[in-house]
């Protein structure tokens, strides 16, 4: 009888940790701000509050589509994705604003973060406007999931003067879709009871991952809402679609299981030094070599996703006196040549006081290049990229030396001159 109660008392009894928390038991909340580049702008020109705003390319142009607008300009059937031609028609009165200087809604994005890591460390930014919070455990500092949301909602609000819809649930997948339920300023729950009531009547491809062509497939199968999709055979869809079939049965079910993937703390620098052969004070050969490092560092953050404001050159003369120096420039750069002209600056600066100094052409043992003041990399994140102005033509060619240095190995290709001294 004893050993019977002390194992119910075990059956119910669940440790508040995540590491050893079931996965039902988890509570998720998923954060979408509302317009959120839109809202940006109103914020910084108070005037537009209220009014049609649509952000986007340059409307005069004809590639251009709209990243976001807001809820008045919503009102006229402007939405995001939509090319900006269509928009101007739809609403010409509306503000259009050229959505320039994606560092400023970074700036925006990153203040967000610092807000969710008030309520918990599960924090999973997940595009530049939305976040995945694992909020189990919480309760006991915050209150219930909806009184912890409405905190977070009001700190937003007071702190940056923007406003979000929150969606809260069981899992990633229902939270999302919560969030999405009753934009703006949304918060709304999808309890376990009802998950079929909130999930049945919607459209397939408001599920998160079924796009305009799935869509368009599952039509011809008569599944048009996502209680069609729960109640057809699994193994019909398994066999028209593989795994799938298995994915999309388990989805309209409401049932997923993925975590809040919590990122790692940026790390602080990031270097490369090498030890010359032979002492030298021949500037190719320094340049040459500097060239080397600044690739290899380059090379490491884009591989991390991280992009560094702080360039810092290490020299160290025969002698073993050792000297850096730094330089911090506005816009974080993972651009190897970016790096390596701003090292060789550096290098050149050092030469030219030891000249002042009378201290003779010293020659140098050791070289090292370090990128810190790291962020993350803009290009790596979800933010979809309006205009390729944004984009360094050099990249290319960098991304593609990444890929033939994956497969064939580090030194399958370099720059020509890195090679003459390396
Ligand atoms: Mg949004």
């Amino acid at each position: 009888m004893k050993i019977n109660r002390l194992e119910g008392y075990f059956e119910t009894f669940k440790p508040a940790n995540l590491l050893t928390m079931n996965m039902k038991d988890r509570i998720i909340l998923h954060v979408d701000m509302d317009a959120f580049f839109a809202s940006v702008e109103q914020k910084e020109r108070p005037w537009l509050k209220g009014k049609p705003v649509i952000v986007g390319g340059d409307p005069r142009k004809r590639h251009g589509v709209v990243s976001a607008a807001s809820y008045p300009a919503r009102k006229y059937g402007v939405e995001a994705g939509m090319p900006l031609p269509l928009a101007r028609k739809l609403c010409p009165h509306a503000t259009f604003v050229i959505l320039r200087d994606i560092e400023k809604y970074s700036y925006v994005s990153s203040q967000l973060v610092k807000i969710f890591y008030h309520f918990t460390p599960a924090v999973e930014p997940f595009s530049i406007d939305e976040a995945f919070l694992d909020i189990t455990g919480c309760q006991r500092l915050f209150g219930t999931p909806h009184q912890l949301a409405q905190k977070l909602k009001n700190e937003i609000r007071n702190e940056l003067e923007l406003s979000c819809s929150v969606g809260i649930a069981s899992n990633k997948l229902l939270a999302k879709l919560a969030s999405s339920l009753n934009k703006p300023n949304g918060l709304t729950i999808i309890s376990k009871d009802q998950i079929k009531n909130t999930l049945y009547p919607l459209k397939v491809g408001k599920l998160w991952g079924i796009g305009e062509k799935t869509c368009n497939v599952l039509s011809k199968f008569g599944i048009r809402t996502v209680g069609d999709l729960a109640s057809f055979p699994v193994e019909v869809l398994k066999d028209q679609f593989g795994k799938v079939g298995e994915y999309l049965h388990l989805i309209a079910n409401g049932v997923d299981d993925s975590p809040v993937l919590v990122k790692s703390p940026l790390e602080k620098s990031m270097g490369h030094e090498h030890t010359l052969p032979k002492d030298t004070n021949d500037p190719d050969e320094i340049s040459s070599v500097l060239l080397s490092l600044s690739s290899m560092v380059a090379r490491r953050l884009r591989r991390k996703g991280l992009q560094g404001r702080t360039i810092t050159l290490k020299l160290r003369y025969s002698d073993f006196v050792t000297l850096t120096r730094s330089e911090t420039i506005p816009k974080p750069t993972d651009s190897e040549h970016k790096i390596y002209r701003l090292a060789k600056g550096l290098a050149s600066g050092l030469k030219a006081q030891s000249a002042c100094l009378d201290l003779g052409i010293r020659k140098v043992r050791l070289l090292g290049v370090s990128v810190s003041n790291l962020v993350r990399d803009r290009f790596s994140s979800q933010i979809p990229l309006p205009f390729p102005e944004f984009y360094d033509q050099k990249r290319d060619v960098y991304l593609a030396m990444d890929k033939i240095k994956d497969r064939f190995g580090e030194d399958s290709i370099a720059w020509a001159i890195s090679l003459i001294f390396w």
